[in-house]
């Protein structure tokens, strides 16, 4: 991804990014003219859903835009449910490969 640097208008491209959270992502630009030299900091943010995921992470707290049919809606509801109860599931089970040890020296 590239931006047009505000100063001098040639071509800045991204120098190093990172995640802020998983909606926003931090950019540090460095312009391509070598008589300019600007630098700054940009970023890209997830601002609403067109079309949502098949496997919706329940985490992420993100709007529908106003073009999403309510059958759709009703669908992405139910697979982020299903998704939280399995997390909640997997989370209460006990390991069933966990070995023996509770039995005393000298049983069976
Ligand atoms: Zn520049």
């Amino acid at each position: 991804m590239r931006m047009k640097c505000p100063h001098c208008s040639e071509w800045a491209n991204i120098r190093t990014s990172e995640a802020v959270t998983n909606l926003l992502v931090r950019h540090y630009f460095v312009c391509s003219n070598h008589l300019c030299g600007h630098t700054f900091v940009g970023a890209t943010e997830i601002t609403y859903t067109l079309s949502p995921s098949a496997r919706p992470n329940p985490a992420v707290m993100l709007p529908f835009s106003k073009n999403v049919s309510r059958s759709t809606l009703t669908r992405h509801l139910q697979l982020a449910r299903e998704a939280t109860d399995e997390q909640l599931l997997s989370s209460a089970k006990v390991p069933s490969s966990a070995p023996d040890s509770q039995a005393a020296p000298g049983e069976g």
